[in-house]
């Protein structure tokens, strides 16, 4: 606080108009600033009574008013009245005082301090060059001071002043400070804790200034010596400023390492993959954020530079608003969680968007940090060549899609697809092809008869490979489509289509890997097979060209696709492990080959049997396939049942031409192949001409007796006992018409014995299904029963004669296989007398009627031996 001296008498609080001089405070008192001493100094020329103005705020404050206030003229003086005066003396008398003054009382004098030493610091002290502690401003510290003369209620203060020992401290920077009371007192050395106010600039430290206890005694200045200076800092940055400075750089802490996270793990390839195939968000996102990762060390550099730049800036302000300790452990913990991994957790989900979101920031940065982090980048960019992105070969994205299944909405057909097209390139063509030894191909010498076409239907392939000489030489390909033009009937040579047709044989070396077989398919030139060849060098002799297997491209797609691919005529599902394929099996029409080496057997052609069988199974209720199976029903069609009645001049005359006799009991039926019969029907006799595909003598089939046994076949098929019984009796049929050949006839006979063993072939087919019998030993057992029957029943012109001998031991024997068992007393009860019914059944050719069984004309013990089972 300064104040003026004036000549001017007034009243108190008046305000000061003239003043001579101002004066600032020489030494404050320490007990809460009461009292303040004035140095003054009067020129000469003013002396008498004096008058004091002081400012103000003097009277409302006890605060220290700083004298940039007193410059600046925003005070403004108040007189303190006529009471408050001094009375100036001669200059002499002046000096004499002046000189009082300055002396030291002698009881201070033996007080002196010759160092000090900071005991403890609020935070690490720093010491100038000439090693005086620089203190924090404002927070109290420790410190020990070591001399004489210390008593119990000494006080230490600090100036700015400089000044020499034993001067009195004319203005103290701060209030006394008392040393410490429980600090073991001896009396040349002491411990105070002091706080001092913040250096002025323009000073050179403070100034050790002690006193004894007596409050009117004066602080005397202990000198300007480095050991017994102080100096202080302030803090750069207010506390709140400190706190908001530490948020901020903690936000961008983690921004910061998330955009390093999201940004950088993000690479080129992903990016650019994104703006082709993202959603439209993901694209917006990955647009914006592509030019900043073009610059990939530039972004790192700059991302990393102002990730330090922020942890340091907050490790700083945290240790300067805290002590080092909880600096260190607040600060790691903070940036580990906040700055670490939180944004980094997050980023790595959400990096596209929160890195597009924030691109300014991270443009600011780059912007920024560029004198710093350009050349590292470029540095990097040299060292360590340009950045080329995630690149996948085909084990890693193979394994990338397969590990993914799941997450990806990729299905398992899809992923075996990828799979499938990664690995073509590791496969050759000799993993895949189907072997030579099952290749289905034709000689080149073969004539395309209805058998070898039967094969061919049968085997279900379109392409057949057609050789010459051995298998190993492969001429030409035979396309299922050469054959639209060719009739079997005609025996065409199989030469003269390959010579016509001349479809070329594409052969490609075992090593071939599949992509270059799928691309060699795909062009398509030499048609979608190929054949599979090496160089065999084995053995002496010059190394040839052997032919391993055939490829084609449904082998390579099956790779590509993972998968069997089945079309409508394939055989089996794998043409390596030739597993045959779950599915309905095919027709095979080659049963209806002629078998050569039958030389006395009337034959018609395999076209023309397979259109009987095909009608008789449709359209004949007998023969349906719910009676007679199918396979049984082509085994019946290759029985000697061929009838061919001849042209002949009378025909009308002729009696080998009657087919039935109108009232002439018979036990067969006919079905007209070929030509036309004449039929006279009643005793009318009314004619009509019927042709191929009329059948007569249904009646003549039919069962007549019925016991049921439903336990062991459907009761349509009847049972085997009443399928014995019934071909126990002699049933015949004696029609009501005549049937007679008008022209040339073919004719299919099939006699009741012959069909009741198909039926029985049927039903023993059907019970042995389930039994573990292999198909050869059923054959087997069918052919005999069937077979048994030609040698007992002569249909072709009654001219054979019957073995009886060896059908009985036949008969037996399948008699024996079935075990049927028949009470051998059945068969004779029904043999003598009368069926228990009359049938009578409407056929397409008219009205027929059955008739009682003729038991007469036949020796029962004979027509046993002739059916089948003969015995039960
Ligand atoms: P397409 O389906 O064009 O009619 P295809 O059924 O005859 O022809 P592909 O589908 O190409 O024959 O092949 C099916 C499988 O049969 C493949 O594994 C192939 O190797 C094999 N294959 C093709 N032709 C023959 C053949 N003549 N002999 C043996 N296997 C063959």
């Amino acid at each position: 606080m300064q104040i003026k001296i004036t000549k001017s008498k007034s009243e108190r609080n008046t305000e000061c108009e003239d003043s001579i001089a101002n004066y600032n405070v020489s030494e404050l008192s320490t007990d809460e600033f009461k009292t303040a001493q004035y140095e003054l100094t009067v020129p000469n020329s003013v002396g008498g009574i004096i008058y004091l103005c002081l400012p103000r705020q003097v009277k409302e404050s006890s605060e220290l008013i700083p004298p940039s206030l007193f410059k600046s003229g925003f005070l403004k003086w108040y007189h303190q009245g006529p009471n408050v005066t001094l009375n100036l003396t001669s200059s002499e008398s002046r000096k004499k005082l002046s000189l009082q003054r300055r002396q030291v009382p002698s009881d201070q004098n033996t007080l002196r301090v010759m160092g000090i030493r900071l005991e403890a610091a609020y935070k690490e002290p720093d010491f100038d060059d000439n090693g005086v502690p620089i203190l924090l401003a404002s927070q109290e510290h420790t410190i020990r001071l070591f001399g004489e003369g210390f008593t119990r209620d000494m006080m230490i203060t600090f100036t700015t002043d400089t000044g020499n020992y034993s001067m009195h401290c004319a203005l103290p920077a701060v209030r006394g400070f008392p040393i410490e009371k429980e600090d073991v007192f001896v009396n040349h050395t002491v411990k105070v804790k002091i706080n001092l106010p913040p250096i002025p600039l323009d000073t050179d430290g403070f100034f050790l200034c002690v006193k004894q206890g007596n409050s009117t005694s004066l602080f005397i200045h202990q000198g300007a010596e480095y050991w017994l200076q102080i100096k202080t800092y302030e803090k750069l940055i207010p506390t709140w400023a400190s706190i908001v400075i530490i948020i901020v750089c903690l936000s961008f802490s983690s921004l910061f390492s998330g955009l390093n996270l999201g940004l950088m793990s993000m690479d080129k390839t992903e990016l650019k993959i994104l703006c082709n195939t993202g959603t439209s968000r993901e694209r917006k996102f990955a647009q914006t954020i592509q030019p900043v990762r073009a610059h990939g060390n530039y972004l790192l550099c700059s991302i990393l530079l102002g990730n330090v730049f922020v942890n340091s800036i907050f490790t700083i302000l945290l240790d300067d608003l805290t002590s080092g300790l909880i600096a260190v452990i607040f600060s790691t913990l903070a940036i580990v969680m906040f700055g670490e991994i939180t944004p980094q957790a997050v980023c790595s989900r959400h990096g596209l968007a929160i890195g597009a979101r924030t691109i300014w920031i991270t443009k600011f940065v780059m912007v920024l940090t560029f004198p710093l982090s350009y050349p590292i980048a470029k540095f990097l960019d040299c060292a360590l060549g340009e950045e080329i992105g995630n690149v996948y070969t085909r084990e890693r994205l193979k394994e990338l899609v397969r590990v993914t299944t799941g997450e990806n909405d990729l299905d398992k057909d899809e992923v075996n697809i990828i799979s499938g097209a990664l690995e073509l390139r590791k496969k050759t063509v000799s993993n895949v092809m189907t072997r030579i030894e099952d290749v289905f191909m034709l000689d080149y010498e073969t004539v395309l008869d209805f058998e070898t076409v039967s094969e061919i239907m049968k085997s279900g392939y379109s392409r057949i490979p057609v050789y010459e000489g051995n298998r190993q030489n492969i001429v030409t390909m035979l396309y299922i489509k050469d054959l639209a033009f060719v009739d079997p009937d005609d025996n065409t040579p199989l030469k003269t289509l390959c010579q016509f047709y001349q479809n070329p044989c594409n052969f490609v070396f075992e090593d071939v890997t599949l992509d270059v077989m799928f691309k060699i398919f795909k062009e398509g030139n030499k048609g979608h097979m190929a054949f599979v060849h090496r160089v065999n060098n084995e053995g002496e002799g010059d190394p040839f060209y052997e032919t391993i297997g055939l490829i084609t491209l449904e082998d390579v797609i099956e790779e590509l696709i993972q998968a069997e691919i089945m079309d409508e005529t394939d055989v089996f599902t794998d043409n390596r492990s030739k597993r045959r394929r779950i599915a309905e099996r095919r027709q095979d029409f080659s049963v209806f080959a002629e078998k050569r080496g039958e030389p006395n057997k009337m034959r018609i052609s395999p076209q023309l049997t397979l259109a009987a069988y095909q009608y008789l199974s449709t359209s004949v209720e007998p023969f349906h396939p719910n009676v007679i199976s199918e396979t049984i029903l082509r085994r019946l069609l290759k029985q000697d049942i061929v009838i061919h009645i001849k042209k002949n001049k009378d025909w009308r005359t002729d009696p080998t031409n009657v087919i039935y006799d109108q009232g002439k009991p018979v036990d067969f039926f006919v079905i007209i192949l070929e030509g036309r019969v004449e039929v006279t029907v009643g005793k009318e006799n009314l004619m009509f001409e019927g042709g191929p595909f009329t059948y007569f003598g249904t009646q003549a089939l039919v069962q007549t007796v019925g016991i049921e046994s439903p336990s062991v076949a459907p009761s349509t098929m009847g049972s085997l006992e009443s399928l014995n019984i019934d071909s126990l009796l002699r049933h015949t049929f004696i029609p009501d018409y005549s049937v007679r050949a008008s022209t040339e006839v073919l004719y299919l006979k099939i006699k009741r014995s012959l069909y009741l063993a198909a039926k029985r072939a049927t039903l023993m087919e059907r019970s042995k299904k389930g039994e573990h019998q292999t198909e050869q030993q059923f054959d087997e057992e069918v052919d005999k029963l069937l077979h048994s029957l030609d040698e007992d029943d002569v249909v072709s012109d009654g001219k054979r004669t019957p073995n009886r001998k060896s059908s009985k031991t036949k008969s037996q024997e399948i008699k024996d296989n079935l075990s049927l068992q028949t009470s051998p007393k059945t068969p004779s009860h029904y043999s003598n007398t009368s069926p228990p019914h009359r049938l009578s059944a409407r056929d397409i050719n008219g009205s027929i009627k059955s008739s009682p069984v003729d038991d007469i004309q036949v020796s029962s013990k004979d027509e046993e031996m002739s059916l089948l089972p003969k015995r039960s």
